[in-house]
């Protein structure tokens, strides 16, 4: 009688796995009712929408939205006050840096699924250990952070290092550049869905290069990446803006830009 059964559910496991396999057919049927033409594969409508690149890598293509340029901080606010202008620094017409004890800065626009390119530089002036040391950050939606940190030659939590995810998830490697360095994040953000009802429905996912390396490959985000605690999502939220964390070191940021998705 066993052996029976065992027949019963190898022929079905068998069957289950021969009809899975005829939805994706590996090679086309040999008989058609139609012969096939080359034009029945192509699709043309709607176009592809042209996009300009820039001359030079990482800089902004054409439909870019332009966050800094290094000439004002028109596109922020402060973020304690978004009523009152970003309190940080313009340096030589060319880059922003933190004025420490002054807040965090956000954007004035709000955004959601997006492509992000920014550009920053630990404190030239070496101090500190670990997490004090050019610690900063990029927040996705105002909640989730990509890590900002010296982590050139200095170590701390891996899941607190520089391209982490924070208290997250670990960058694949280390690519930092010294403090005398520009440093480029190149961000694949896709923001979290809720369900009507207020539930999560589908997490947020990240994919990061860091200086053109890949660190982080389309992760989920657990949820908002508390300090203290394990990290969820509390509550539904749409659109919101990006923004930059002071955390008393003087980082520097330069050329950030954004395209929507
Ligand atoms: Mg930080």
């Amino acid at each position: 009688m066993k052996s029976r059964i065992l027949w019963f559910s190898l022929v079905t496991v068998a069957h289950i796995f021969t009809s899975q396999a005829q939805d994706y057919p590996s090679t086309p049927p040999e008989v058609s009712p139609m012969p096939m033409k080359p034009e029945m594969t192509e699709i043309w409508e709607p176009e592809v929408p042209v996009v300009t690149p820039a001359k030079m890598l990482g800089n902004a293509p054409s439909d870019a939205i332009i966050l800094f340029d290094g000439s004002n901080l028109d596109q922020w606010v402060s973020k304690d006050d978004p009523t009152k202008p970003a309190p940080w620094k313009i340096v030589e017409n060319d880059h922003m840096e933190v004025v420490p004890g002054t807040g965090y800065i956000q954007t004035k626009m709000k955004f959601g699924d997006c492509q992000l390119h920014l550009e920053f530089s630990a404190p030239d002036e070496v101090q500190s250990v670990g997490q004090g040391r050019g610690n900063s950050g990029v927040f996705f939606q105002d909640r989730y952070e990509l890590q900002i940190l010296d982590s050139y030659n200095s170590r701390t939590y891996r899941n607190g290092q520089a391209a982490s995810i924070y208290k997250d998830h670990a960058p694949l490697v280390n690519a930092m550049r010294s403090p005398m360095e520009w440093n480029t994040y190149d961000v694949v953000y896709t923001a979290p869905r809720f369900k009507e009802d207020g539930r999560l429905d589908s997490p947020a996912r990240i994919t990061v290069f860091h200086n053109g390396v890949l660190v982080q490959n389309n992760v989920t985000i657990n949820g908002q990446t508390y300090y203290i605690g394990l990290h969820n999502y509390p509550e539904a939220h749409g659109d919101d803006v990006i923004s930059l964390q002071d955390h008393g070191n003087k980082t520097q940021f330069r050329n950030i830009w954004l395209r929507k998705l």
